[in-house]
């Protein structure tokens, strides 16, 4: 189906971890510019997701969710399959999802690298995969990549994190490069720390010590970081591909 043949114009968001701090706050952004947008969750997640949906249906959001492991090629697959029968080609793709498994190298297991690997890195080419080719044929596609500033600079204990993190723009770079001449753009977006549960959770000292490493002296609202994703996926944001986009406070500046 061509973004001509539907009734309406409407785009077709994905992102992946769209229940979390960070994806919350982009499906808001997304359907405030008139997206549609599906949020994937975990399908271990089947009883937060279910509360999530509510609470969005009770901010009058319209949302769509569905459930898929993305740290696994066939779910990856199968999750897209199901969203493009259901709802339309996917136009937008954030691929938002992911976790961490602090170690040092000393203490790290091989789990904890594959882990991490699997659901930040490996991800994305699952997911991406089955949407690229669609996105080729209609000749408009926007993926962002929401990566770490971790990942540009590397950070203590997180081996495994700032390596996929890393991985995930160079996969940006080169397939920004095959998108180009086809409407697609293809860019990253490297969030700072971000005031979400994760972070709030943290020991009051070691959150101080991060927020006065801080050059703007506070975390990022996941809003702010939202709004770095509506830009990129925007219509008019046609001619910015490959890029890496620092959402941190200045903690990182290259
Ligand atoms: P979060 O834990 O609130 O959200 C991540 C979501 O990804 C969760 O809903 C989780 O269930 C989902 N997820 C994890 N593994 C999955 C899998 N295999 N299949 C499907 N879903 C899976 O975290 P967040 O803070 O919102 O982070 C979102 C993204 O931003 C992550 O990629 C994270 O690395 C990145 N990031 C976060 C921060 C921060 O300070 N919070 C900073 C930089 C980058």
């Amino acid at each position: 189906m061509s973004l001509a043949e539907r009734k309406s114009d409407v785009r077709i968001a994905v992102v992946t971890g769209g229940i979390g701090g960070i994806g919350t706050a982009i499906c808001r952004r997304l359907i405030s510019e008139g997206n549609r947008v599906v949020a994937v969750y975990h399908p271990l997640e089947e009883e937060k997701a279910t509360e999530w949906c509510q609470d969005r249906q009770e901010e009058g959001l319209g949302i769509n969710i569905i459930a898929g492991d993305v740290s696994n090629a066939a779910d990856g697959m199968t999750m897209i399959d199901e969203i493009e029968n259901q709802f339309g080609p996917v136009d937008i793709l954030v691929n938002c999802a992911g976790i961490t498994r602090d170690k040092t190298l000393k203490r790290m297991q091989t789990e904890h690298w594959e882990d991490v690997i699997n659901t930040n890195l490996n991800s994305v080419y699952y997911v991406t995969k089955p949407v690229w080719e669609g996105m080729l044929e209609r000749g408009f596609g926007r993926i962002i990549n929401i990566s770490s500033v971790n990942g540009q600079k590397g950070q203590f204990g997180q081996a495994n994190y700032s390596a996929a993190k890393a991985g995930m723009h160079g996969f940006t770079m080169a397939l920004a490069q095959e998108g180009a001449a086809k409407g697609i753009t293809v860019n990253t977006v490297s969030p700072g720390y971000v005031e979400t549960p994760m972070t709030l959770a943290m020991r009051d000292d070691i959150r101080e010590s991060i927020i006065s490493s801080i050059p703007m002296r506070r975390m990022a609202k996941p809003e702010e970081i939202a709004s770095a994703v509506a830009f990129l996926a925007a219509d008019e944001s046609v001619y910015i591909t490959g890029i890496n986009l620092p959402v941190n406070g200045g903690l990182f500046i290259n």
